[in-house]
Formats: C-alpha cells, structure tokens, sequence
C-alpha cells in the first residue's frame, strides 16, 4: 500500500507546479469577500467554479443567502470507498487598517500578503490545487474527493450550516484553517453572551433615589475575577485548552448627571468537551444568587447574543487522535515535510465542530502556517502552500483511493 501511495501522490504532485498554487491564492486574495463588499463572497466562489470546471470538476454554486454561494465540488469515486471533504471558508474579515495593500498580494521572501492569505484564502487554495492535481493524473477513486468554499465563516457560518443540513455527507472532514501544519483533532466551544444589568434612574443630584446599574455591574466583574475565573483556570480538558472567559464589551448609562439605569456586558465564554452550556450558564446564575444575597436590588439577566450563530450553539469540536483521518494525515505529514507531525488544540472556534458534531463527521484542523489572522500584516507562507497541497493529496488518495477490498 505504501508504495502505490507514494507512486500515485507522485503522480499527483507532478500535475500541478508550484507556482500554480501561489498564482491561484493570489487570485482569490484579489477578490474581497468581507461582510463590507455588497457582494460578499459571490465574486470569490464565481471565480474558483469557473476555475474548477475549466479544469474539468464537476463543481456548482449552492445559494445559501442572497448573493451568496457555497461552492460544492465532487470527483466522484466508484462508491466502494470512504469518501473524504475538505473544507473551506470564502469569507474574510474586512481590510480594517491594515499597513499594506490588502487586496493586491505580494510574495517577498517567501510569504504572500494580503488579506485572507493566512486566513483562509491560502488552505483553501491548496485544497482546490488538491483536486485538480488528482484530476489532471487522472487517477481513479473509490470514494468520493469533495471540496466545499462555504460562506459566513467569520460571523454565523451560515453556509457550513447549509453543508450540514443539505449535504454532501462524507466519511471524514479536513477544515484548512491555518494551524501552522499541526494536527488539531480538537478545539473548544464557544459562546457570546450578554449580562443585563437593571437599576433605576435618578437625578445625579439625588442619586439616592436611584439604583445605579453600572454599580451593579462593577460588583458583578469583581465577583467574576474573584471567584468564577480562578475555578475556570484550574479546570483543565484532556484534549483541548483550558476554558476562558473574557470581558469583551461594557455600555451603560446615558449621561453624568443621571443614575444608569441599564448597563450590559458583553462575555465571550470558551467552553471545554468537559463543561456543557447548561452549566456555563448555571455558573452565571449563581454568581447572580450570590450578588442579590448581599443586596436585594440587585437585578441581572443572561442571555445568549444573537450575532453569534445562526441555529447551531458552537460546541466544542472533539474527534479522537485515533481517527484514521488523523493517523492519515499524520503520516502524510512524515511522508512530504520528512518530521512527525504535532497534534494539538487551536485557540480558536471553526466551522470543524458544526460538521463533527451536527453533522456526525469527523473533522480535523488541519492548514499552512504564517502569521496575522484579522491583524494588520497577514501572510502565508508559500513553501507550506507546496507542502499542504502535497499532503492533502496524500490524505485525499489514502482516504478515498484505498482498494476497500483489501
Ligand atoms: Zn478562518
């Protein structure tokens, strides 16, 4: 087995060259897909459909909202095999103030600039070469190879919700965020949510008369600092990060002479496979229980926030090290970069715990390294393009070229 793996991904890495995955990234980090570009990510997908079909994959756009398209493509298999999907998002977030050209990409010394290299522009890039360097050799599957370019990434991931809910189904999953080309079988949940703090307005003058809600409030982020956060910090996962909360956002009150009588935090709560929602809500009410015993006017509501999801609460994602996925890519991992691979957890959410968890598949991070995510200088670096696209493949033909009768 391991020498036809070898002689087909062979095979495969000679059908694409190298400057053909860096001209590809390059041409979808000219097109903005950010929640600011009226079109969002409809010019992107367009252009990677029209790049696959030209290279003969059979690839369409799903509508999922309004202008805006997942990509689905497929080299079908002959049905006696796993099928495998790689995945990626189109979407990034805005330019915001970055220090350099953010939609003209430059590679100077090895890294490629611009908005979404890293972030996912270059993963996905790598993936779609992944396929059509498996199409070019012309190299027969057994299960299905399948790409999706899904929107909504970076705020509700309502096209990975769309994937989950209307397919296509795969065996196992590979998200192309970027992780630095470690293995991340695992990552934390997460959850957004707001504490209202209700008081009662007075003069400044007379404040007695009132009940001031960013009082409250101060009196809630002490009881938090004190008493939540070091039992949060002693809680450990045994395979992702340790749980955080953190104090995003505080508006309250309407001018100085007046007693706020609302004030609202914002909490962006990541939570471990060990920990369920049900009780990173309860830690929250009790806290609540704690502050009215000390004073009755104390009043405070919990809710979840909105902008965070669509209809799928962002679980933790939790896929075994022992996953024939992870053992794949691991020894693809070997195979082109000649060092084992890391298995370890990413700090952050991704569209991967929506497909393994609802949507019963296994998925795993996996993705090239560089550096400035939602920063002001993004970049990917290039030699991990060449190697991520070689390791897809590698994965793509153990997963989905393995003779199931063997
Ligand atoms: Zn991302």
């Amino acid at each position: 087995m391991a020498a036809v793996l070898s002689d087909l991904s062979g095979k495969v890495s000679r059908a694409v060259k190298k400057s053909e995955v860096e001209r590809l990234v390059k041409d979808l980090v000219r097109i903005p897909s950010h929640s600011d570009v009226p079109t969002r990510e409809k010019r992107v997908a367009e252009f990677l459909n029209e790049y696959l079909v030209s290279e003969g994959i059979a690839s369409k756009l799903r509508t999922v909202q309004k202008d805006r398209p997942n990509l689905i493509a497929v080299i079908g298999g002959s049905g006696s095999g796993k099928k495998l999907m790689l995945n990626g998002h189109t979407d990034t977030v805005p330019a915001y103030d970055m220090d350099m050209p953010p939609f003209t990409p430059r590679v100077v010394k090895g890294r490629l600039y611009g908005r979404g290299a890293l972030d996912m522009k270059g993963g996905l890039g790598a993936m779609a070469m992944t396929l059509v360097g498996i199409r070019r050799s012309r190299i027969k599957l057994n299960g299905d190879l399948i790409l999706t370019a899904v929107i909504g990434e970076e705020q509700k991931s309502e096209g990975m919700e769309d994937i989950v809910l209307h397919g296509p189904r795969a065996d196992m999953a590979i998200v192309g965020e970027p992780t630095d080309m470690e293995i991340q079988p695992s990552h934390r949940g997460l959850e957004w949510l707001e504490v209202h703090f209700y008081g009662k307005a007075a003069h400044g003058g007379q404040a007695e008369k009132g009940v001031n809600a960013i009082s409250m409030a101060s009196r809630f982020v002490q009881k938090v600092e004190q008493d939540l956060m070091p039992r949060l910090r002693a809680r450990k996962s045994r395979s992702t990060l340790p749980p955080t909360l953190n104090l995003g956002v505080i508006q309250g009150g309407q001018q100085p002479s007046s007693v706020a009588d609302h004030c609202v935090i914002k909490i962006d709560r990541r939570w471990v496979p060990e920990e369920n929602l049900q009780q990173v809500f309860e830690e929250f009410y009790d806290l609540f229980d704690k502050l009215k015993a000390e004073d009755p006017k104390f009043r405070a509501e919990l809710k979840r926030d909105p902008s965070n999801m669509l209809t799928m609460t962002h679980v933790p994602n939790v896929v075994s090290v022992a996953h024939p996925v992870v053992k794949s890519l691991g020894n693809a991992v070997k195979s082109v970069t000649g060092r084992s691979a890391k298995l370890t957890s990413f700090w952050g959410w991704t569209d991967a715990a929506l497909m393994t968890h609802f949507g019963k598949t296994p998925t795993v991070v996996f993705g090239p390294g560089g550096a400035g995510a939602h920063a002001k200088t993004e970049y990917v670096r290039t030699d991990d393009l060449v190697k991520c696209t070689r390791i897809y493949s590698e994965v793509a033909l153990d997963i989905c070229a393995r003779d199931q009768r063997n």
